[in-house]
């Protein structure tokens, strides 16, 4: 199955001045939903998807963050109530405890399967992580020490991994020699990548970043880049057998009227086999990785 995880992208209104999912085009998704990935009053129960209008604010006063939202997302635990608040950003040492005993990789290992982080770090990470200049945030950590070996330059020029911008246009930038690609090849890759895993995670956070105002992107054009992944994603896999699971952590790009995080449910988008047997079992992004490892279970065999 493919975790395709996107930092802060809730379920908005259905109004195109308001919300960067109306005005985007989204043929991918539209197809998926029949209609925009806007709020439901329910769930949606579609011949190609099912998406769950699914809480990340867990009982917690304030606005939902990343650090919490993501530690409960990949563990199942309520982080924000563990620790008595949203936490942004990076984990805290109570939050890497939490994610170090818990996280799906190392759940999903336990039960025998065979799982992967299928985005590309390069070198200038690594040393500006050991510079102290850059902490791991948790989808990084949590595979590090799960024992997932991480993906760099080589596997990304050879369509073994996946940037966290999906084109490569940013490492490029940095003065990497790989290709451009388009973000449909980026999602075809993320299939082949999946296809050789019970479990696959990548992690997309430039719609944070936009919405937030930190990159020179419309978070318009971030939306149309997922959704052109995704029809990359749908086409290479074999969904007959395969499992997609799109998730956020909390909600921030679907409102312009502000640029910090919202309230909002966010999207889990559900595609492919299993997709009612896990989109059943979920209401908050806690449930998300305790319903996909009780569905993994009975296939790890195989
Ligand atoms: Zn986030």
């Amino acid at each position: 199955m493919l975790l395709f995880f996107v930092d802060g992208l809730g379920l908005g209104p259905d109004d195109a001045e308001i919300n960067p999912v109306v005005a985007a085009r989204t043929p991918c998704l539209e197809g998926l939903l029949g209609r925009k990935m806007t709020a439901p009053s329910d769930v949606i129960k579609n011949d190609g998807a099912l998406l769950v209008p699914t809480d990340a604010t867990l009982g917690i006063d304030g606005l939902p963050q990343s650090a919490t939202g993501q530690t409960a997302l990949l563990t199942g635990i309520n982080a924000p109530k563990a620790v008595g608040r949203h936490i942004t950003a990076y984990p805290t040492i109570a939050l890497k405890e939490i994610l170090t005993e818990r996280n799906i990789f190392r759940q999903v290992k336990e039960i025998g399967g065979r799982v992967a982080l299928a985005n590309a770090y390069t070198p200038e990470y690594f040393e500006a992580v050991d510079a102290g200049r850059l902490r791991h945030a948790a989808v990084t950590f949590s595979a590090l020490s799960a024992g997932v070996t991480l993906r760099g330059l080589d596997d990304l020029r050879e369509g073994r991994a996946v940037f966290h911008d999906l084109t490569n246009a940013r490492p490029r930038s940095w003065g990497h020699d790989l290709p451009e690609i388009t973000p449909e090849e980026a999602g075809r890759n993320l299939a082949a990548i999946a296809a050789q895993h019970h479990l696959t995670v990548f992690e997309f956070f430039l719609t944070d970043l936009a919405a937030h105002g930190r990159v020179p992107m419309d978070p318009v054009t971030v939306v149309e880049m997922i959704d052109r992944c995704l029809s990359g994603v749908l086409e290479a896999g074999n969904w007959g057998e395969m499992l997609l699971v799109f998730v956020s952590d909390h909600g921030n790009l679907e409102d312009r009227r502000s640029d910090v995080h919202t309230r909002n449910p966010v999207p889990t988008l559900l595609v492919g086999e299993g997709r009612d047997e896990v989109g059943d079992q979920i209401a908050a992004i806690t449930d998300v990785t305790p319903s996909v490892v009780h569905w993994l279970a009975g296939r790890t065999a195989q």
